[in-house]
C-alpha cells in the first residue's frame, strides 16, 4: 500500500516523455553536444543492483549505428538488441518480451539507418 501511494506521487513516465529523452539525446549526439550521461563509478554501482532500462532498442549491428551513443544514453538506459540489417527472429522476440515482461521496459524503438549494408544485399 505505502509502495503504491509513492508511486503515484511519482511523476508520470510516458512513452512520449521516454522518446523525447531519446530524440534530445540524439540531438545532443548530432550537434557534437553529447553528455555521456550514466557513466560514473556511482552508475556502475546503482545498475549493479538490478537493471530497469527505459526503453528496448532494436538496432543493426553496423559499427556505425551504436544506440547507446547515438542516443547519448549510458550504463543500465537502454536494452538494446542488434542483428544485421535488423532481422528479428524468435531468440530476438525472446529477448524483447523478456525486457518487457521481466524489466518492465515501456517502450520499444525498432531504429533503422541510411546506408545499411544488408538492405544492398536484400
Ligand atoms: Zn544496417
Amino acid at each position: 500500500m505505502v509502495s503504491c501511494q509513492h508511486k503515484m506521487n511519482q511523476p508520470a513516465v510516458t512513452e512520449n516523455s521516454i522518446l523525447e529523452k531519446l530524440l534530445q539525446g540524439n540531438n545532443r549526439f548530432s550537434t557534437a553536444h553529447s553528455i555521456h550521461p550514466d557513466e560514473s563509478r556511482q552508475r556502475i554501482h546503482e545498475i549493479a543492483k538490478g537493471q530497469h532500462p527505459f526503453a528496448v532498442v532494436i538496432s543493426c549491428s553496423d559499427s556505425r549505428v551504436p544506440p547507446e551513443l547515438i542516443f547519448d544514453q549510458g550504463l543500465g538506459d537502454l536494452f538494446v538488441i542488434r542483428t544485421a540489417g535488423n532481422l528479428v527472429g524468435g531468440l530476438e522476440i525472446g529477448s524483447v518480451e523478456y525486457a518487457v515482461e521481466h524489466l518492465q521496459v515501456p517502450l520499444i524503438v525498432v531504429l533503422g539507418h541510411e546506408q545499411c549494408g544488408l538492405s544492398k544485399l536484400l
